[in-house]
């Protein structure tokens, strides 16, 4: 089943001498349940694409469809309850707050979700969340007491403590030595096999055996594309 679809997407920044072409009709569909990874030279519009596939930037042209949903037509209240609902992301600098717990930081998406009930229950997903990427026992850690890998993992459970379809992940794996990164990538792996559809652009020499599909991007377009979805 076709869970995202993107149909000549295209991304211009505006800038000082006329703007930056970043995306050029880009059509890609992505099937649910699929685990897919890009890669691809820096400025190649890797972080543009994932951005506009989560709808937090709009595109110059062309449309994204996920579910039956054409994300940017959505009102911006909608949008935001629809990312907070269906998509989960992780950034490569985690976005820990510094002095909020693991648990807290975990918790974070939840408290500003209107629709969930009562404190109790946050404090047990959000713990489950953690329990799903191993770091139950440091729930009640600051980042700065936390590993690279762990600040990564918490970032991880942070984006599926409302159980997301889709997670995007930026180079999860990029300030991580090699094992860690690999270490991350399973985590990944792991959701995977558990029904989450992934996105994920890392440069981690695991990605070919664990993600089914790498698309690799240049100059704003895919360049090529193996695997199968
Ligand atoms: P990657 O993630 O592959 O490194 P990006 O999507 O970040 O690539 O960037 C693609 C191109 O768009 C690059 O040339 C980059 O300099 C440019 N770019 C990215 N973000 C902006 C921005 N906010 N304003 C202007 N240019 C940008
Ligand atoms: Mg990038």
């Amino acid at each position: 089943m076709e869970l995202v679809t993107l149909q000549d997407v295209s991304k211009t920044y505006a800038g000082p001498d006329g703007g930056v072409l970043a995306l050029r009709d880009i059509s890609l569909s992505i099937w649910s349940g699929e685990f897919m990874a890009i890669v691809g030279p820096s400025g190649s519009g890797k972080s543009s694409l994932l951005h506009i596939l989560g709808g937090m930037m709009t595109p110059t042209t062309g449309r994204v469809v996920i579910g039956n949903v054409e994300v940017f037509r959505l009102s911006q209240d909608a949008l935001a309850d629809f990312r907070r609902n269906h998509l989960g992301f992780v950034f490569q600098q985690h976005h820990l707050i510094p002095y909020l717990t693991a648990l807290e930081n975990v918790l974070l998406p939840l408290a500003v979700d209107r629709n969930h009930s009562n404190g109790r229950s946050r404090a047990d997903r959000a713990l489950a969340a953690l329990e799903r990427v191993g770091l139950r026992q440091r729930a009640h850690h600051l980042p700065d007491q936390l590993s690279g890998g762990e600040q990564g993992r918490v970032a991880i459970a942070r984006a599926i403590v409302n159980d997301p379809h889709l997670i995007l992940a930026d180079e999860p794996t990029g300030s991580l030595d090699s094992a860690t990164g690999g270490a991350i990538l399973e985590v990944f792996a792991e959701l995977n096999r558990q029904g989450h559809t992934i996105v994920v652009v890392t440069h981690s020499p695991r990605t070919a055996e664990i993600a089914q599909r790498v698309i690799t991007m240049q100059d704003g377009a895919i360049h090529s594309e193996r695997g199968n979805p």
